[in-house]
C-alpha cells in the first residue's frame, strides 16, 4: 500500500499557458527531474494545433494523464512533497476543460513565452484563474530564444495581468548567451553544471552585476516586506532580513493572492525548472491552505454544507475527468476533499442518487501506475471501471451525504454532420464517438432522425476539427465532414395562458387529458421550469409527471424551426380528467399540445450563440478588420493599444464567424491573430431571423 504523506506535503497544481509557450516542455522537465526515469524528450518545431496533438500523443501517457503524481524536496524543506500535476488544455476552445481543471487544483504555474510575453489566451486563462481564486506563480520561459526579453515580459504581466507580480529571479544573459539565473532573494548567481540541468552552482554576485542586481533585489524585497509589519519595520531600520523569513511571508502572500512571484528560465535548455519546483513547494498552497469545500444536502439545495480537508471528516470526492486508458479501460479521476476513500466500500453518488462501489484505484506516475487501496483527503487518483459516475458527480459517505457544487458545462454551439468513409469506419465510428463524448462533456453526438446522419456538436470549429482528428489517429476512423451549423435555440417573449386537450372517443375505451398552462419567458440561461399549481384534485397527482413529460418533450422541438426551446416556465394551474378514459399517455399528449400551441401564441423567437472575439492586429490593417467585423453584426466593446498593435474586443454572432481564420489572414496578410470563445445566447434580429427561417426547411 502506498504511504500517505501528511496533507501539508501535498500540492495539487496545474501548469497553464498559452499554446506553444512551453507547457508541455516544462511538464516534461518536471517529470524528468522528479522521477529521473526517462530520457528528456524534445518537442520539435511546429506550431499547428494538430502537430501539437500528435506530438503530445507520441509522448504517451505521461503528459496527457488528467493527473500525474511526482515527488520533490527542497534544500530548505527536505521533507518529501507530493506534487499532483493536473492536466490543463492549451487551447481556448476548451474553456470548459480549463475551468474544470481549475476547480480541482489548489495552485498554478503560469508559463509565458519570454519573447511574446503575455498573449491573448494567457489573459483569458488568467481571468478564469482569478474567478476560481487560484494562487499562482509565473514562469517566463524560452529566455534562450532570439528576441527573448525578460523585463519586457515581466512588464507585460504587470500591465496586462496583475500589478502584484514580483520578480524572484532575473536572467544572466539572454538568447544564446543565456547562461544562468540570479536568485534575488538568496542574492546568488546560479549556473548549471551538467547537461540535463540537474546540478547547479551558487556563487556570489559578480562585481559587474552588483549594481543592477541590487536595484532589482531591493524592489522585490520591498514588495515582500510590505506584507508584514514586523519585517517592514526591520527592513526600514536597516536590519538584515533572513531568507527563511522572506520565504515564509511570500508563501502567505502568494496563497492569499497578494503577491504573484515570477521566475524565469528555459525549459528546453534545462535551466530553471528545478528552481520552479522548489517554488511550487515553498509558495503554492497545500489542500489545508484553501477554504473548505462547499456543497449542499442531496434533498435540500438550500442547506449549505462544508467539508474540511481532513482525514477524519466524512468522505466526499469529486469526479472531474473520465478518460479511456488503453491498458485498464475507463478511468474516473477524482479529488478527495474530505475523509478517506477506500476500495471495496459502498459509496453514494449523491449527484445521481445511486450507489457506487470502487474496486480498483490507481495513481498515475510518469512511467507507471500504482495500485492504491485508499486515497486520503486532499489527494487525487483514478478509479477503474466505475459504472454510474460521470464528470462532475460527487461521491460520498452514504451516511453523510453532500452534493458538491456541480461543474457547469455550456451546451454545444456548433454542429456538423459526419459520414464514415468506408463500411469499416462505420462500424468503429459509434464506439469512437461514445468514448470521446464520455471524456468531454462539451462534446455531444446524435443521429438526425430524418436524414439518419450522425451529427457531432461542440464549442467551436476548432474543437470539432480536433475531435475528427482524434477519431482518425486514436480510433482509426475516417469521416467526411459537412458544413458547420449554428446551434440556434428558440424561446418566447410573452406570457400567455393556453389549453391543451387530448380527447378521443371512438367506441371502446377513449382517451381524456385536459390541461391549462401558463407559459412565461425566463431570463436567458435559466432553462426550463415546471410548476404544479393544481388544487383540489382537478387532475389526479399521478398524471402530473406525465403532463411535465409532455411539456418537456415538446420543448425539444421549437415551433419556429424545430430548434430546442429554452428559458420557459410552464405552470399547470387547471384542467380536468375522466374516471375511465384518462391515462398517462393522454395527459402527456395534452401537455405537449398545450406547450406547442402556447409557444406559437407567446411571440416565439430565435436565439443564437454570441462569441467573445479578440483580434490583435497591426495598426495599418485595423480599418479593414473593423469594416469586416461591422459587416458581421459585431458589437465592438473596446479598442486598445498593445505595443505597436491594436486590440479589438467585440461580440459577434457565431453564425458570421465560420472560417474566420482564413478571412482574417487574407484581410491582413497574416498580420493579425484572434481568440474566440462562447459568451451567451441572444435574440436573432428580425431581418436575419427571416433569412434563417426562409432558408431552412422546418424540421417538422
Ligand atoms: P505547449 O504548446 O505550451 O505545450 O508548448 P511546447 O512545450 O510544446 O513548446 C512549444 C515549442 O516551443 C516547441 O517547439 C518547444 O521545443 C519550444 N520550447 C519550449 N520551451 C522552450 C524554451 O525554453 N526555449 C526554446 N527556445 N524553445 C522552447
Amino acid at each position: 500500500m502506498a504511504q500517505q504523506l501528511p496533507i501539508q506535503q501535498i500540492r495539487n497544481i496545474g501548469i497553464i499557458a498559452h499554446i506553444d509557450a512551453g507547457k508541455t516542455t516544462v511538464t516534461e522537465r518536471v517529470l524528468y527531474y522528479t522521477g529521473k526515469t526517462y530520457k528528456i524528450g524534445e518537442v520539435h518545431e511546429g506550431t499547428a494545433v494538430m502537430d501539437w496533438m500528435a506530438q503530445e500523443r507520441e509522448r504517451g501517457i505521461t503528459i496527457t494523464a488528467a493527473a500525474t503524481t511526482s515527488f520533490w524536496s527542497t534544500k530548505l524543506q527536505p521533507a518529501k512533497y507530493q506534487i499532483n500535476i493536473i492536466d490543463t488544455p492549451g487551447h481556448i476552445d476548451f474553456t470548459a476543460e480549463v475551468q474544470r481543471s481549475l476547480r480541482v487544483l489548489d495552485g498554478a504555474v503560469v508559463v509565458f513565452d519570454g519573447v511574446a510575453g503575455v498573449e491573448p489566451q494567457s489573459e483569458t486563462v488568467w481571468h478564469q484563474a482569478d474567478k476560481f481564486n487560484v494562487p499562482r506563480i509565473c514562469f517566463i520561459n524560452k529566455l534562450d530564444r532570439i528576441g527573448a526579453d525578460f523585463e519586457k515580459s515581466l512588464n507585460s504581466i504587470l500591465e496586462r495581468l496583475t500589478a502584484r507580480a514580483v520578480a524572484m529571479q532575473i536572467p544572466i544573459g539572454l538568447e544564446e548567451r543565456f547562461e544562468g539565473i540570479i536568485d534575488l532573494l538568496k542574492n546568488k548567481e546560479i549556473r548549471w553544471t551538467n547537461e540535463d540541468g540537474s546540478k547547479y552552482d551558487e556563487k556570489e554576485i559578480s562585481a559587474e552585476r552588483k549594481a543592477e542586481v541590487a536595484k532589482w533585489r531591493s524592489k522585490s524585497i520591498e514588495k515582500i516586506v510590505e506584507q508584514d509589519d514586523q519585517l517592514l519595520h526591520k527592513y526600514l531600520s536597516g536590519e538584515n532580513i533572513e531568507y527563511e523569513d522572506l520565504i515564509k511571508i511570500l508563501r502567505t502572500a502568494t496563497i492569499s493572492g497578494k503577491i504573484v512571484p515570477v521566475f524565469c528560465g528555459s525549459a528546453l535548455k534545462n535551466k530553471g525548472v528545478q528552481l520552479l519546483l522548489d517554488a511550487v513547494v515553498h509558495f503554492l498552497p497545500s489542500p489545508i491552505d484553501i477554504p473548505p469545500v462547499k456543497g449542499y444536502a442531496p434533498d435540500n439545495s438550500e442547506t449549505e454544507l462544508e467539508r474540511k480537508a481532513d482525514h477524519n471528516e466524512p468522505l466526499c470526492a469529486l469526479a472531474f475527468k473520465i478518460a479511456s486508458d488503453p491498458f485498464v479501460g475507463t478511468l474516473t479521476f477524482f479529488r478527495v476533499y474530505s475523509g478517506v476513500l477506500k476500495t471495496g466500500t459502498a459509496l453514494r453518488n449523491s449527484t445521481r442518487a445511486e450507489s457506487e462501489r470502487i474496486g480498483r484505484i490507481v495513481r498515475m506516475h510518469a512511467q507507471h501506475r500504482e495500485e492504491l487501496t485508499e486515497v486520503c483527503a486532499g489527494d487525487i487518483a483514478a478509479a477503474v471501471g466505475l459504472k454510474n459516475t460521470s464528470t462532475g458527480d460527487t461521491l460520498c459517505d452514504p451516511m453523510h451525504q453532500i452534493v458538491l457544487e456541480a461543474l457547469s458545462f455550456p451546451d454545444p454551439v456548433i454542429s456538423v454532420a459526419i459520414e464514415p468513409k468506408t463500411k469499416a469506419d462505420l462500424e468503429k465510428m459509434g464506439i469512437a464517438l461514445n468514448k470521446l463524448a464520455q471524456e468531454d462533456p462539451t462534446f455531444k453526438t446524435k443521429t438526425d432522425i430524418q436524414t439518419s446522419q450522425t451529427i457531432i456538436s461542440g464549442m467551436g470549429e476548432l474543437h470539432l476539427e480536433i475531435i475528427v482528428d482524434r477519431m482518425k489517429r486514436e480510433f482509426n476512423v475516417q469521416v467526411a465532414v459537412g458544413k458547420p451549423e449554428v446551434a440556434y435555440k428558440e424561446t418566447i417573449n410573452k406570457t400567455c395562458e393556453v389549453e391543451g386537450k387530448y380527447i378521443r372517443q371512438t367506441g371502446g375505451r377513449g382517451q381524456y387529458g385536459h390541461v391549462r398552462l401558463k407559459l412565461e419567458p425566463l431570463e436567458k440561461g435559466a432553462g426550463f421550469e415546471f410548476v404544479n399549481k393544481i388544487k383540489g384534485g382537478k387532475i389526479p397527482a399521478e398524471y402530473i409527471p406525465w403532463v411535465e413529460k409532455g411539456v418537456k418533450n415538446a420543448m425539444e422541438k421549437g415551433v419556429l424551426a424545430g430548434y430546442p426551446m429554452v428559458d420557459i416556465r410552464s405552470t399547470l394551474f387547471d384542467g380536468s380528467y375522466h374516471e375511465v378514459d384518462s391515462s398517462n399517455i393522454a395527459f402527456q399528449n395534452a401537455g405537449r399540445i398545450a406547450l406547442q400551441d402556447g409557444a406559437r401564441k407567446a411571440d416565439p423567437t430565435l436565439l443564437e450563440p454570441i462569441m467573445r472575439l479578440e483580434v490583435i492586429v497591426w495598426e495599418e490593417f485595423m480599418g479593414d478588420v473593423l469594416g469586416d467585423l461591422n459587416s458581421k453584426r459585431a458589437k465592438i466593446l473596446n479598442m486598445t493599444d498593445r505595443g505597436k498593435n491594436k486590440v479589438i474586443d467585440s461580440e459577434v454572432p457565431l453564425a458570421e464567424m465560420f472560417d474566420y481564420a482564413t478571412i482574417l489572414r487574407s484581410l491582413t496578410s497574416g498580420r493579425a491573430s484572434f481568440t474566440m470563445e462562447f459568451s451567451h445566447y441572444a435574440e436573432v434580429p428580425y431581418n436575419v431571423r427571416e433569412q434563417i427561417l426562409n432558408g431552412k426547411i422546418k424540421k417538422e
